[in-house]
């Protein structure tokens, strides 16, 4: 069975088990998933998901949180960690959204790694679910997974698991797939315990590198 092959079956099967993919990150407009895929560094999306409704309380738009201190946003998003350097970000980002693009996220890759706190991670899965194009979402889970099912082979960095993927995974499957491995990733392929190998619905396809 060729990565191509594998890559596949994998994906077919994995529709099959979680049949809705979406992102576990809560959004309505386009640049509250900016601020929660800054917020989720380090920090699970349950808790970016309630951070973020107090945030959005006091600061409403991409106007009230372009204008405020990075102080006054570091207050709330404080719980998420790492919230001073997040909270630049955010406030930064919002900044050149208001000024640079009236208002609206980019629709463009180069243009969204551009700002703040952006990497090419968040501009994938904005990319992704925002825009509905072609993307790989590389986050710990995806790179995790990849690796045992044996799709890449002992790559850690995130941007040559991207390209690598790029490689094997048809681009309008891309997103999906990677929302796919969070899910699968929590459930049954876990990090932080032995993998449940016994109950996995990819046990005859994984190469189950490293388990
Ligand atoms: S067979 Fe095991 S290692 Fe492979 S995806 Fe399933 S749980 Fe993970």
């Amino acid at each position: 069975m060729t990565k191509k092959q594998r890559a596949l079956e994998i994906i077919e099967r994995l529709k099959k088990e979680y049949p809705d993919a979406d992102c576990s990150l809560e959004y309505d407009q386009a640049w509250k998933l900016l601020v929660s895929v800054r917020l989720a560094a380090q920090c699970t999306d349950a808790r970016v998901n309630v951070v973020v409704e107090k945030l959005y309380e006091k600061f409403p738009d991409v106007d009230a949180l372009a204008s405020a201190t990075p102080e006054a946003i570091e207050a709330i998003v404080k719980p998420c960690g790492l919230g001073k350097s997040k909270a630049r970000d955010i406030n930064a980002c919002m900044k050149i959204i208001r000024d640079e693009y009236n208002g609206q996220v980019p629709d463009d890759f180069d243009a969204l790694l551009k700002l703040p706190g952006v990497g090419r991670k968040s501009a994938n899965l904005i990319m992704g679910d925002v825009f509905g194009k072609p993307a790989i979402v590389t986050d710990t889970h995806c790179i995790r997974l990849v690796n045992r099912f044996g799709l890449v082979d002992g790559i850690k960095e995130p941007k040559k698991v991207e390209m690598a993927l790029w490689k094997i995974i048809p681009p309008e499957e891309g997103n999906d797939f990677c929302h796919r491995l969070v899910l699968h990733g929590r459930d049954v392929c876990t990090a932080r315990t032995k993998p449940y190998c016994d109950r996995c619905c990819l046990a005859d396809v994984c190469k189950k590198v490293g388990v």
